[in-house]
This record gives C-alpha cells, structure tokens and sequence, in this order.
C-alpha cells in the first residue's frame, strides 16, 4: 500500500536500541525505510542491529548522548550528511528518577528534563532543515499516560512528558507550511527496562496497572510498530499536532 510505503525514507530514532524505541523501529523497518537508531548502549545496538537486520531492515547506529545539546545535532547532522537526507525523527530516549517531590535534587530534575525534554527539542531543531530541504518530514515524540495524569513519584517525568507534546503542538503549528507533520504518542503501561525499574521501586504498581487496563495486559514493544508506521508515512499527511495514546484503553477508563 504506497499510503504506508517508506521506501527511501530515512529514520532516525533515539533510544531506538532498546524497548519501545526498538519496537517503532521494527514498524518502519519493516515498510522500508532505512533506519538508524540512537542510543549510548552499543551492546544494546549491536543486538537491535541483528532484530532489525534479520526482518529484511536496512538500519544502522549512531552513538549519542541526548544529555548533550552537541551531541544530538551532530547526530542529526551526521545521519542526514551519510544518507544524503532525513525524513522522519522520533525523539523517544526516556528516563525517569522516582522520588517524592521534596526529595528531588536539582540533578534528578535536570536529568529527567534534559533526557525526556530538551533533547526532543534539540533533535528536531537540527532536523527541520533536512527536512525542508526534502520537502517534508515526519517528526513522533513519544509522550506517556503522564501528560494526561499525574503522581506523586513522577514530578519531573510528568513536566517533561506534558512539556514534549506542547512543544510537539506548537512545533506543529509552524511547520505546518513545511509539509512537516509533528505528532506525538502517548504509551500506556509497557513491558519494558524502564518499567521493569518502576515496578522494582513503587509497590503494587504492577497489579494496579493490569486492574486498571481494559485490554487487561501490558503493553508490549511491538505494539508500537503500527502507530510509528502511520505516523512516519503519507497515511498521516493530513494529521498533525495531535497525541494518540496506544494504551489498551488506559486513558478513557472512568
Ligand atoms: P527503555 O529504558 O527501554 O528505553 C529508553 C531508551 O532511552 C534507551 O534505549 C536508552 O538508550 C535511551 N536513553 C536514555 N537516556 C539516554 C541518553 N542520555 N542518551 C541517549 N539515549 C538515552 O524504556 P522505554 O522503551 O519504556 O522508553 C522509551 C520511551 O517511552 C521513553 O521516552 C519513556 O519515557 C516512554 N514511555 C514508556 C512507557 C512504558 O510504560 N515503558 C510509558 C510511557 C512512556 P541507552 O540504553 O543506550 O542509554
């Protein structure tokens, strides 16, 4: 189906070596485009690589450490530079410090909001050029059930999560005029290294996620293949500025 087609496409996903950046990957893989991912674990790499690889992928790494405003534009840069173009980013590197507000420290702050947030901004400032020089673009930030909710462990992972799709909005509005599309999605509850933390640190978290979850699972990272698709391909040309959650129904439970 050419609405889905991503022949020729150039992706570049951070925290695409692992969880459900390695999911998204599989998803774009898989239509065709040439994906890189970007992440700091190359032993984490390595073995994405070989995913990738083995479903018929084109795919490639690139070191980063989404810490560094540099490091996240030479990463761009250099992605568009090798493969002579760059049309969809998905700014996905994620972490979280779990701590009651009046425990946090100015680094765990800095840390979550440096990781979730700026660097989605630095990433896509350095990628719109590229894009608009190709004619377009597709640019996925990924949100959390915490742009919509809050909790008394996640002050800085909830500020960062609603700040990356107000950003995703407004960068939408104007780049709208660039044929850039600029979206954002909303995981539930998914089964992966930075939840397997969550549920180690915060009691009970994993039954009160499944007893609260319609679709009565959690997520897995390959549930996030097909939304990445839609959103990376001209299925979406005409949906931007919006935040989809993929979260077995989470977010509209009363
Ligand atoms: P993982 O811990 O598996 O993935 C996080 C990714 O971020 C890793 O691949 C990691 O790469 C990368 N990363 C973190 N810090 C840096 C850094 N400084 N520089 C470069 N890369 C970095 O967790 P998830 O797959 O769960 O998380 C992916 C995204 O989804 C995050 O934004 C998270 O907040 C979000 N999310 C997850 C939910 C869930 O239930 N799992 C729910 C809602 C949102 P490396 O190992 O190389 O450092």
């Amino acid at each position: 189906m050419t609405n889905f087609d991503l022949n020729d496409k150039v992706a570049f996903i951070t925290g695409g070596n692992g969880g459900i950046g390695l999911g998204m990957a599989k998803g774009l893989a898989s239509a065709g485009a040439t994906v890189v991912i970007a992440g700091r674990n190359k032993t984490k790499a390595q073995a994405a690589l070989a995913e990738l690889k083995a479903l018929g992928g084109k795919a490639d790494f690139v070191e980063v450490d989404v810490l560094e405003e540099a490091s996240c534009k030479d990463a761009v840069g250099g992605v568009a530079k090798k493969f002579g173009r760059l049309d969809i980013l998905v700014n996905n590197a994620g972490t979280s410090v779990r701590k009651q507000p009046q425990d946090l420290t100015a680094d765990d702050w800095r840390l979550v909001m440096d990781t979730n947030l700026s660097s989605a901004f630095f990433c896509s400032q350095a990628a719109y050029p590229h894009m608009v020089r190709g004619g377009g673009g597709k640019m996925i930030n990924i949100g959390s059930m915490m742009t919509i909710f809050a909790s008394s462990y996640a002050t800085p992972y909830a500020a960062s999560k609603g700040g990356i799709v107000q950003m995703a909005r407004s960068m939408a509005v104007a780049w709208a005029k660039d044929n850039i599309q600029v979206n954002s999605i909303l995981p539930g509850w998914i089964d992966t290294d930075l939840t397997r933390k969550a549920r180690e640190q915060v009691p009970g978290l994993h039954e009160r996620v499944l007893a609260r979850t319609p679709a009565a699972r959690w997520g897995a990272p390959d549930d996030f293949a097909g939304i990445a698709v839609f959103l990376a391909s001209p299925a979406s040309n005409f949906v931007t500025g919006a935040a989809i959650a993929v979260d077995g129904g989470y977010s509209v439970l009363a």
